[in-house]
């Protein structure tokens, strides 16, 4: 049966060879060079957009730990990003030119490629064949029109604007309390917990911070990001800009929140928000923004009682298209509305190169499972493939999403602090080295062991 990949990116491609290399017939649809995006440049599959680097290899970063997992499956792009190798000290950078050639050639090699827009998935018959999108962040407005009308258009986001997202490990309970407004106290005026973290700030600290955030740098704005840009929210910095008390009367209103320390109402109140049950994670509410990664450290660092946290997303607004994958995908990214269409890569709700690669293998992987009468494979949540994978689909507020330890269970043993990150890295390594033994056998022969 015929398997049709839309989308010649990393996902896209790390699916094709997958199946191909299997026996699998598969055909690849690519626009460019016919049409582009507005980021891409050339008509090389896997064109790497922005940054050269796969981020780090070190097991006690969150994406060392998925590079070493798709090691383990044997990942026909991460082999080749292997390849092309930059000294880039500890992380995994690529001559982007010669990593996007190769990628190329290999699928040229044994995959039928058609540099096509697709502008109507109808166009594919979905009782015989099967379709994977992975058309990525940049997917053309015509198919994503398609989509709209296929699935529902209000499962479709086109406009990313997202708040940082921080690890809860190293918020400073001293400091920050946890209130929900207006609903603090029971009806014997006893203090109950509530679901928000509220960092308190008086007049000065409130101060330094609007200013810091007026004098950060931000990212420029893109033209084709213009049309879209601030319809729908504003930048906190925008804020910010707006008047010294913007911020006060906006995101960081403190109205309805005592803190417990001063029994008053703080001059003003950042907001952390739970993103996960496990509240390993918080988000801080109202704050979409521009800011460049390493200024969004510092001043979210400025913040009481943030001093010391970790930020395991970082806040964007671009454009971006991904599908509602809670709502319209099984865990496997198939679609709920027609079992052999599927979704891989960032339109998914990953975010990033290596997690588009995996999400290419793990969609290349289902469809092999049932073409050969197989149960389909869900990866243990210790995993971090497999709580990325599980949040796409399981998220209650989906966005997209990097590999980072805040979405991993916590360990069972007490481990100091400082080594907590490669313990959960070697915990998962271990779980999907046994996993792999039990279920994908031949994908255990064929990956090279490695000490991790
Ligand atoms: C501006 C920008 C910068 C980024 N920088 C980084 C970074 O530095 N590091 C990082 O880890 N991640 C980065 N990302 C995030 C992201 O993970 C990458 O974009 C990644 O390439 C996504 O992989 P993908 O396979 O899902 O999509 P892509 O790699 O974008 O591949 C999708 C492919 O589908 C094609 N296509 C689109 N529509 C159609 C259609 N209708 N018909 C046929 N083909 C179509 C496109 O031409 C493209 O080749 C960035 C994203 C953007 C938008």
């Amino acid at each position: 049966m015929m398997v049709n990949i839309v989308g010649g990116g990393l996902a896209g491609s790390e699916c094709a060879l997958y199946l191909s290399e299997r026996g699998v017939k598969v055909r690849l649809f690519e626009m460019r060079p016919v049409k582009m995006t507005p980021v891409h440049q050339t008509a090389f599959l896997s064109e790497l957009v922005c940054s050269n680097s796969l981020k780090s290899e070190m097991i006690e970063n969150a994406s060392g730990m998925l590079k070493n997992e798709l090691t383990l499956l044997n990942s026909r792009l991460l082999n080749i990003a292997n390849q092309c190798r930059v000294k880039a000290g500890k992380a995994l950078a690529v001559d982007r030119n010669l990593f996007s050639q190769k990628v190329t050639q290999a699928v040229e090699e044994r995959i039928e490629i058609v540099r096509e827009e697709i502008t109507d998935i109808r166009k594919f018959n979905l009782k015989d064949e099967y379709l994977v999108v992975a058309t990525g962040p940049l997917t053309s407005e015509s198919l994503m029109a398609s989509l709209a009308s296929f699935l529902k258009s209000e499962e479709l986001f086109f406009f990313d604007a997202v708040s940082p997202i921080i690890d809860s490990e190293e918020i400073d309970k001293e400091i920050v309390f946890s209130a929900d407004r207006y609903d603090q106290f029971d009806e014997f005026h006893q203090p109950k917990a509530g679901d928000y973290l509220n960092c308190p700030m008086d007049k000065n600290t409130y101060e330094q911070f609007q200013e810091a955030l007026i004098k950060a740098d931000c990212l420029p704005v893109e033209d084709f990001e213009k049309k879209h840009l601030f319809d729908r929210c504003q930048p906190i910095e925008e804020i910010a800009k707006s008047g010294v008390d913007a911020m006060r009367f906006g995101p960081l209103k403190p109205v309805g929140l005592i803190d417990p320390r001063t029994g008053k109402e703080p001059y003003a109140v950042v907001q952390l928000r739970k993103e996960n049950n496990s509240g390993t994670m918080y988000n801080l509410v109202g704050f979409q923004t521009r800011l460049k990664w390493s200024e969004q450290k510092r001043i979210i660092r400025m913040i009481p009682g943030l001093e010391h946290v970790d930020v395991l997303r970082y806040g964007v607004m671009h454009k971006n298209a991904y599908i509602n994958s809670p709502i319209l995908l099984h865990d496997d990214f198939s679609s709920k509305k027609c079992s052999r269409l599927y979704f891989a890569g960032q339109i998914t709700g990953v975010e990033g190169y290596v997690e588009s690669i995996a999400s290419g293998y793990f969609v290349g992987m289902n469809i092999y499972q049932e073409l050969m009468g197989l149960e389909k494979i869900t990866f243990p949540l210790e995993t971090m493939i497999g709580s990325l994978f599980n949040y796409c689909s399981h998220s209650d507020d989906l966005k997209p999403m990097y590999a980072n330890f805040g979405l991993l269970p916590d360990l069972r043993i007490r481990v100091p602090k400082k080594k907590r990150r490669a313990e959960k890295s070697k915990r998962g390594l271990h779980i999907m080295k046994e996993f792999l033994k039990g279920t994908i056998k031949q994908e255990l022969n064929d990956a090279k062991e490695k000490d991790v």
